[in-house]
């Protein structure tokens, strides 16, 4: 393994590359030159041992003497032949000037002679006549005239394998910077979004749907959430600020007023109690922003177990029935039995209360109120609190789960209706997995829904 450090992957696939090159042109190169010998030599054996058994064809006895036919050729297919007695007397042919020295004849047998600048190839064959006597031919194939061609092909090939590989490499390196040149776009583009901290930019994507296609999106995707979590924080802060100016500069004004005055003691007290009003509209407003920011800080770690819900709605409904009854509504319930649930207690407890109250809080003041709590289980866990109260209109239904919003912009202060209860609502619905709806009729009453996945731990 090469490791190379502060390297770029472009350089380090250009390496890997070209090594891998080199190897296998080395391999590819080596078994070559191997087999292209071994045919050689395979090829050159079966030459001489053809052109040394044809040869007989044209030697023969006849009435005791010795014949050899006119078109018997000495120098046949690079192999030179000669003929030999039986007593190894040199009868035709002669040997080659380069041939070195004497080697013994040795029918069947295959000679490789060796010396500083060739190779021979010996092969004798003996063959014995009717009337007793025998001869020898021996071929001898300088093998150095085929090796030639394949030493001028190897020469060759080191000449042009290193072009080849050189251009090999160039012509990686080029495809590789090419191929990466999408991650310095996405570089180049983070980096500005970084610097410029301007989250509303994307990363380029490019045309072909390949893995960096999927890159840049899995991050625009990323930079999307971060944008969309990041603005509605500020829209969050601006409008807490919103909700605690609003009281603060009520209070200041009546200061500022009481004290340029000479008021009775009357007036003074009227003026405390207008103060007091605010500063419990702002101890309200900071304790339910102490509560989301408890509960959705909890976030990932909400703490979630199997429980009974249908023992927790019953002691809901106990809990809050006094106070409504002392608003006038009746509190009803419908709660199956024994439907457990794998969630966090208190949040489900916070998301029923909410409910609950809202709709004790918008009741309808002419007309016999009630509350009713249902908890049923089918495919999902449902609850449902519905109401006979106000109603919304529906051009406000749609707007209800967002922050801060408040169908009756004036009515604040005094039961702290501040238009956060509904967004929490949501927001533990949906850490659970489940949702929440709402239908309603203006002036008739209103239905929650919430839907939650039957789960176990
Ligand atoms: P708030 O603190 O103002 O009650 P919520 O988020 O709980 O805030 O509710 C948002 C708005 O939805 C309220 O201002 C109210 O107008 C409307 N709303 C909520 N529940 C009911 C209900 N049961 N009946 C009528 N209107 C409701």
């Amino acid at each position: 393994m090469i490791r190379m450090k502060n390297s770029s992957i472009k350089k380090r696939v250009t390496l890997y590359y070209s090594v891998v090159l080199i190897l296998i042109t080395l391999i590819v190169f080596s078994a070559f030159l191997l087999t292209a010998s071994r045919q050689v030599n395979v090829v050159s054996r079966d030459t001489v041992m053809k052109v040394v058994q044809s040869s007989f064809e044209d030697v023969d006895y006849e009435n005791q003497v010795l014949e050899i036919d006119n078109d018997f050729d000495i120098y046949h297919k690079g192999v030179t032949l000669l003929v030999y007695s039986e007593t190894g007397q040199l009868i035709k042919g002669s040997v080659p000037s380069e041939f070195p020295g004497y080697t013994p004849l040795s029918a069947g047998t295959y000679q490789e002679i060796e010396d500083e600048d060739d190779t021979w190839l010996v092969y004798d064959l003996f063959n014995s006549y009717d009337n007793g006597q025998g001869i020898w031919i021996r071929g001898i194939y300088d093998m150095d005239n085929t090796m030639r061609t394949l030493y001028a092909v190897r020469g060759g090939m080191f000449i042009l394998l290193p072009i080849l590989l050189l251009a090999a490499i160039i012509a990686g390196r080029r495809i590789t910077k090419r191929a990466f040149e999408p991650v310095s776009e996405i570089t180049r583009a983070a980096n500005s979004i970084n610097n410029g901290s301007d989250l509303s930019k994307r990363l380029p994507q490019g045309e072909t749907k390949d893995e960096l296609y999927e890159l840049s999106q899995t991050l625009n995707d990323m930079i999307e959430r971060l944008e969309n979590a990041f603005l509605a924080e500020k829209e969050f802060s601006s409008d807490v600020s919103h909700e605690l100016k609003t009281p603060i500069s009520v209070i200041l004004t009546e200061c500022e007023y009481t004290l340029q005055q000479n008021c009775s003691v009357a007036e003074y007290k009227e003026s405390l109690e207008s103060i007091q009003k605010q500063c419990k509209r702002t101890m309200s407003l900071i304790q339910q922003l102490l509560q989301i920011s408890r509960t959705i800080n909890r976030g990932e770690a909400i703490e979630q177990e199997t429980f009974d819900l249908s023992i927790l709605c019953e002691s809901i409904v106990s809990e809050l029935s006094l106070m409504a009854d002392e608003k006038g509504v009746t509190l009803q319930s419908a709660i199956a039995p024994e439907i457990s649930v794998y969630a966090d207690e208190t949040l489900l407890m916070r998301m029923m209360i909410n409910l609950i109250t809202n709709g004790i809080k918008y009741r309808s003041p002419d007309k016999e109120s009630f509350v009713k709590l249902t908890l049923t289980r089918g495919e999902n866990i449902v609850i449902t609190v519905e109401d006979n109260g106000i109603g919304i209109k529906k051009e406000d239904l749609p707007n209800i789960f967002n922050r801060f919003y408040k169908v009756d912009k004036a009515r604040t202060a005094e039961d702290g209706s501040f238009g956060l209860g509904l967004s929490m609502v949501k927001w533990i619905a949906e850490t659970h997995g489940g949702s929440v709806s709402a239908e309603s009729e203006f002036g008739q009453g209103s239905k929650f829904t919430v839907v939650l996945p039957k789960r176990t731990n």
